[in-house]
């Protein structure tokens, strides 16, 4: 298949308005391409204005069309004339009451919509699904599954489900619905695109992510006792829009491809923080040990049930980047450049705040 940049086709990217999309689509108007973006409320003036902002500073355009993952039809016009498709809307929320309707309908439903709306418009040569490390893995226990004992794009999550780690449940039934209707066809191809937990300065400093809810937590005094070597991978938002971009443009590119910086894990970030924040701000310094984290976790965070305690408290997070390093060419920036950029961005808007000040 051939996919060279032709500026001259639109792209389309769901979910712009989300955290990981913002950045991908500031590289899309840097590379001076038109970007398609459906938006549940495209009359949200406050919501647009950082695409704008950008839209007004890069040679691309962006241009605004009404959709939403659960009304089928809705991304057709958006769709129109466009080249390639990147797919990254989705629920990233862990509080949450009705996994099902909350969380994998619009994974996987509108996943459905989404790629059927690929399958009716003949423009579209290559999707780009932004899936996630949650659909390769749901406990880092899981490791020891593996043929190797590491987490590769071979691997796919059995573990998780609608009462045990919903939100990687709705990833992994999203990203297997995108491998079923991409293979009942061969006129456009599918890219998966595998992101760890996704850190570093977004487009806007409000965005309700949870990767924004976690790095607070290292600013707002929660962590002051410690954190737990709660395994995670970790890459920066502005790599994986760089990886989401290689993923579209480059002909060979094929298959899934976990997009990873660091094998890390809570407190591995915090103390990425230390050197320039740990005078100001009550960074973790100690680990908190795993019983007294299987003590607490469920009445600090109903998500944080004691079973995901066990199955992922000192235990590594052991990702294989190696594909993306080699066929998309990757370049991770270092943990401490994301975390402390990521954290700049929450003190200049106010969101954390120095209690030595
Ligand atoms: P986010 O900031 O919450 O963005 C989610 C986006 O999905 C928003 O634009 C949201 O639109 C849109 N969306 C949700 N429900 C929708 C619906 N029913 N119809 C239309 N749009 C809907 O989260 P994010 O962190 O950027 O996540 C983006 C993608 O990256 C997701 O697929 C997520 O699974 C994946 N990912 C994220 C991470 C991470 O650490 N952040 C890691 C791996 C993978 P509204 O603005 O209208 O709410």
């Amino acid at each position: 298949m051939t996919m060279t940049v032709n500026k001259d086709l639109p792209v389309m990217v769901t979910g712009a308005t989300g955290y990981v999309a913002g950045v991908l689509v500031k590289k899309l108007l840097e590379e001076g391409l038109t970007v398609h973006a459906p938006v549940r409320d495209p009359d949200n003036v406050s919501k647009l204005r950082y695409l704008n902002d950008l839209a007004d500073k890069s040679p691309g355009a962006i241009k605004f069309f009404k959709a939403d993952l659960l009304q089928p039809g809705s991304y057709a016009e958006a769709m129109q004339g466009c080249q390639v498709v990147f797919h990254t809307a989705s629920p990233f929320i862990i509080n949450i009451n009705d996994p099902q309707k909350e969380l994998v309908d619009p994974a996987q439903k509108g996943t459905r919509n989404v790629l059927e709306e690929v399958n009716r418009t003949e423009s579209v040569k290559r999707v780009v699904l932004t899936s996630s490390c949650a659909a390769i893995y749901g406990d880092n226990a899981d490791v020891e599954k593996t043929l190797n004992g590491v987490f590769t794009e071979h691997v796919w999550n059995t573990s998780s489900s609608l009462e045990h780690q919903p939100y990687s449940y709705s990833k992994t039934m999203a990203e297997k619905e995108a491998w079923k209707i991409n293979k009942a066809q061969d006129r456009w191809d599918l890219v998966t695109v595998n992101p760890s937990l996704v850190i570093g300065p977004g487009i806007n400093p409000f965005a309700t992510s949870e990767s924004f809810r976690l790095i607070k937590q290292f600013g707002d005094g929660s962590m002051k006792a410690g954190a737990p070597r709660f395994g995670i991978g970790a890459v920066d938002v502005r790599d994986l829009a760089e990886a989401h971009f290689t993923a579209a443009f480059t002909p060979e590119a094929k298959g899934r491809y976990i997009i990873s910086g660091h094998n890390t894990n809570i407190l591995g970030l915090g103390q990425a923080l230390l050197d320039k924040y740990g005078d100001r701000f009550p960074i973790p310094r100690k680990v908190m040990p795993k019983w007294l984290v299987w003590l607490a976790a469920p009445m600090v965070h109903k998500a944080m049930t004691r079973k995901i305690v066990s199955l992922n408290v000192d235990k590594p997070w052991i990702g294989d980047n190696s594909k993306s390093l080699r066929e998309l060419g990757m370049h991770y920036r270092p943990l401490k450049e994301s975390m402390n950029d990521f954290f700049q961005q929450l003190i200049d808007s106010g969101q954390v705040v120095s209690k030595k000040s």
